[in-house]
């Protein structure tokens, strides 16, 4: 029995002698499905576009095309490559690391084999997630220590301390400078961009390709991986993680206000008193010194999938440009330790990018997740996603059953849909969650490649792809 006519075809036999096995079977099979459904929409998509073009060609007209197509077939990446690329050629990519900032190069290359033109952006960032906190605790602490000094001048001093701990806290928790970030070091990071243009629509020589389209689409997709601490250990701890926060600020506040007692009334029941709270703090400081000890992920999930996600977006949109909108995508450094890259990108474009709409794109191909619309997160303050996008992106949910898309909001998380909030774009986030929010590898050794999911990934990417479209057709 003769094998059928696409096994037969010499570019096909020639896609799966070079590419990866497991990858060349999956693009494949995923190409024939395609063309079994002959799927309308595909017109227009790109590399599928032309993969379509190649099945249909007669064998004789096979000759003619067939090293074109299959060089472009060849060239195609697929996100696990990506992701492959990433996390085991270069490894956990620490923030500020000198891997973060191969993790970069990689991007712009990838990002000049598509046919764009990458950009840098060099800024600094604090290189700890953890040292405010534990900083601002041992502040805390210490002032506990002046509070059982001579008074009322200990507990005046031990009320500055906490005072000026606290209220940088609140800032650091907003993102913003602060004298917790001021005492602590810095190292240089990178974010690697680049714009995909629409299909312009007006012929004005003055204007840049990207003036010339009605709107921006600013997506965000970072480089950095986390570290692996004892509070992202298991479920029970994320629990005790969650609860740091408002302990460690409710504890500071009482510190506070048993300390300007303190000036007032000298009783030795207020420095006793004290000490709960120091208990409490104390416990945070550990805790904060030991994430800081950890390794880093490897972070296939977070963030490698997003990275992969956006290096393919970008591939499609150079194939098929959207039509009266500008993407330009931004591969960002230092989102774990407080979303420095994306802060300093839309600071320095923050001109430009006026009525700019951002998309975060972060954790989408987790295994035993979905692909997750995300409503809102809330660090401090809440930083809810744009509702116009939202519709658009609830509209696309329901229209694309098969994408079998959720829509959810993050508490006590922060990425850059809070750094777009903060300067005012119209933003919104997608991820890949359980359908009870958890992410099941979030910040642990096990975000590997393994725990990756390939359907997930195609669904999420998917999930933006039309996101972007449905954005795209909004413009009148
Ligand atoms: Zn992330």
């Amino acid at each position: 029995m003769s094998a059928p006519f696409w096994d037969q075809t010499p570019g096909v036999v020639l896609v799966r002698k070079t590419m990866r096995a497991s990858d060349a079977e999956r693009w494949l099979s995923k190409q024939k499905e395609e063309k079994r459904r002959s799927h309308p929409d595909s017109v227009g998509d790109g590399y599928k576009d032309q993969a379509l073009t190649f099945l249909d060609v007669r064998p004789t007209d096979a000759l003619r095309l067939l090293y074109a197509k299959a060089w472009f077939i060849m060239q195609h990446m697929t996100s696990l490559d990506y992701i492959r690329d990433l996390t085991e050629v270069i490894g956990p990519r620490g923030s500020t690391s000198e891997e973060e900032a191969k993790a970069a190069d990689y991007a712009a290359d990838q990002l000049k084999q598509i046919g764009l033109a990458p950009q840098r952006q060099t800024f600094l960032s604090a290189t700890s997630a953890y040292a405010p906190y534990a900083l601002f605790a041992g502040l805390a602490l210490l002032s506990i220590v002046l509070f059982w000094q001579p008074q009322p001048v200990g507990a005046a001093g031990a009320a500055v301390l906490t005072g000026t701990a606290l209220v940088s806290l609140i800032l650091e928790l907003l993102f913003r400078s602060n004298l917790l970030r001021w005492c602590l070091p810095v190292d240089e990071s990178q974010n690697v961009f680049a714009t995909v243009p629409c299909v312009a629509h007006s012929t004005s020589a003055d204007e840049s390709p990207a003036q010339r389209c009605a709107q921006t689409v600013v997506i965000t997709a970072h480089l950095d991986t986390h570290r692996t601490p004892l509070v992202f250990h298991s479920p029970a701890w994320l629990k005790v993680f969650r609860l740091l926060m408002p302990l460690g600020i409710g504890s500071a506040v009482l510190l506070l206000v048993l300390f300007v007692i303190g000036v007032f009334v000298s009783d030795a029941i207020l420095r006793q008193i004290a000490l709960l709270p120091g208990a409490v703090l104390l416990a945070v400081f550990v805790l904060m010194v030991q994430a800081d000890q950890t390794p880093y992920t490897k972070g296939a999930d977070d963030n490698a999938s997003g990275v992969a996600t956006v290096l393919l977006l970008a591939e499609r949109l150079v194939q098929a440009p959207l039509q009266h909108t500008a993407v330009t995508v931004v591969f960002t450094g230092c989102e774990e330790v407080a979303c420095y890259g994306a802060d300093a990108y839309l600071q320095e474009h923050g001109p430009e990018l006026r009525n700019a709409i951002h998309l975060v794109i972060d954790q989408v191909g987790g295994a035993g997740t979905v692909p997750c619309v995300v409503r809102g997160e809330r660090f401090l303050a809440p930083a809810p996603s744009d509702p116009g996008l939202l519709a658009i992106a609830d509209r696309v949910v329901a229209e694309h059953p098969e994408l079998d898309a959720t829509t959810l909001n993050l508490s006590t998380a922060y990425g850059e849909l809070s750094i777009g909030v903060k300067h005012d774009l119209r933003t919104i986030a997608l991820g890949s969650l359980r359908k009870d929010g958890t992410s099941p590898h979030w910040h642990k050794a096990s975000d590997t490649l393994e725990n990756v999911d390939v359907a997930v990934l195609e669904r999420s990417l998917e999930l933006a792809w039309q996101l972007l479209r449905g954005i795209d057709a909004s413009v009148v």
